[in-house]
């Protein structure tokens, strides 16, 4: 075949999400919206913030067209970045610098860039287990061999001795991801701070730069109380990978960023990287309208009360029928041990009661499912006697 077969290979095989969420459509046509209960996809069900819509309408009325809807710079337009920046900094009193990001079509871009700006033949990227399945996708596509070092199974924070393990001299990135997609924990201040003197260590030790990835999609939705540490300000090499997708409710409008921590000593060269991995890939000038209208709106976060309460309804009702869950810090997922090893066979037994969660193997961490309760309560409370015949199944 003259095509590549790694492609074809990709595109014919959707990710287990994407395959569940297709099923769900065909069997929501059959069978009736209401009576299939849908946990497959993170696609927040509560509209964007007011007040990015009226800032675009308000945009389109005033702006002049041709600039609003030409190409920006390369790295996005640079007085949108310093906004960017400005609220970072606010936010999280750190030292965001504008011309130290890249604006981005959401976290799968910033992270495809980031993985391609900084792995060379040979390179390991570390990402911990359960982990967001495209992060193999990714760092494979860049080049680099995925280490997937486990969390620690009482409360799925990373496990910090099993990473001393498996930092190497090849290890070029390590991936954090907090609130995680699928387990909805945080890592604490001091977890941050753990794992800055680890890789500080290393980098002395190995006379070389490794280089921490937050992918930070979730930052926004915390349900404890607990604070998101922010990552540059405990560890210098790092890059920030946000997106607007979750927070905001815009994952179809493709927009995010790269921030490149100020205090790198090499930040200059990364941020060219950056850029030329942005250039390589053809990721250059982030959609301008997204771009201007975040400008104004950086803070702004859709009104998702809603999946705190779906959060509680779960956590209190999947436990008090007896199923085994971690109670999530924050994200919009819940993660749920299978009731038995095998998490896909747990899968095919659940759709026997409408119920769609996805089993955890791509996860890494085989044995659980993944609830994503971005969905209406109404579906969380009719769905709540499905869990229950499911689990009375497994008792018989
Ligand atoms: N990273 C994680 C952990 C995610 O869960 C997702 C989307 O679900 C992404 C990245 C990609 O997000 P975006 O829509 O911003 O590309």
């Amino acid at each position: 075949m003259d095509l590549s077969q790694k492609m074809v290979d990709l595109g014919r095989k959707s990710s287990k999400i994407r395959e569940i969420f297709e099923y769900s459509k065909r069997r929501k046509a059959e069978i009736g919206a209401e009576n299939v209960f849908d946990f497959s996809i993170g696609n927040p069900s509560v509209p964007a913030p007011k007040a990015v819509e009226e800032t675009m309408r308000r945009l389109l009325a005033e702006q002049d067209p041709v600039l609003l809807h030409g190409y920006t710079a390369a790295a996005g337009d640079p007085e949108v970045r310093r906004k960017l920046a400005a609220a970072i900094n606010r936010d999280y009193d750190a030292d965001a610098r504008g011309e130290l990001m890249y604006l981005t079509c959401g976290a799968a871009a910033s992270l495809t860039i980031s993985l391609n700006a900084l792995v060379v033949p040979g390179d390991e990227v570390i990402v911990f287990a359960p982990f967001f399945p495209e992060y193999r996708v990714f760092a494979e596509q860049a080049g680099a061999r995925l280490v997937v070092v486990p969390s620690r199974p009482a409360d799925f924070q990373p496990d910090y001795e099993a990473l001393e393990r498996s930092v190497t001299p090849r290890t070029k990135a390590v991936i954090i991801n907090s609130p995680n997609n699928p387990t909805g924990v945080i890592i604490p201040a001091s977890g941050l701070s753990r794992l800055a003197a680890l890789l500080r260590a290393r980098e002395e030790e190995y006379g070389k730069r490794i280089y921490l990835i937050a992918d930070e999609p979730y930052r926004k939705l915390v349900w404890t109380g607990e604070e998101v540490p922010y990552p540059t300000r405990y560890y210098d090499d790092t890059l920030v990978c946000y997106s607007f997708s979750k927070a905001a409710s815009l994952p179809g409008e493709r927009i995010g960023y790269i921030l490149v921590s100020s205090a790198m000593k090499n930040a200059a060269d990364v941020y060219a990287a950056i850029c030329g991995a942005g250039r390589a890939l053809g990721f250059v000038c982030a959609p301008s309208l997204l771009q201007f209208t975040m400008a104004e709106c950086a803070d702004e976060t859709a009104d998702f009360s809603i999946y705190r309460k779906n959060r509680d309804i779960l956590l209190r009702e999947l436990t008090r029928i007896g199923y085994e869950v971690i109670p999530p810090d924050g994200a919009f997922y819940l993660f749920m041990k299978a009731l038995e090893p095998d998490a896909d066979a747990f899968y095919e037994r659940a759709r026997k009661y409408e119920l769609l969660l996805v089993p955890s193997d791509s996860f890494g961490c085989p044995g659980y499912v993944r609830i994503a309760y971005c969905v209406t309560t109404e579906q969380i409370r009719r769905a709540i006697p499905a869990f229950e015949k499911l689990y009375e199944e497994y008792q018989k």
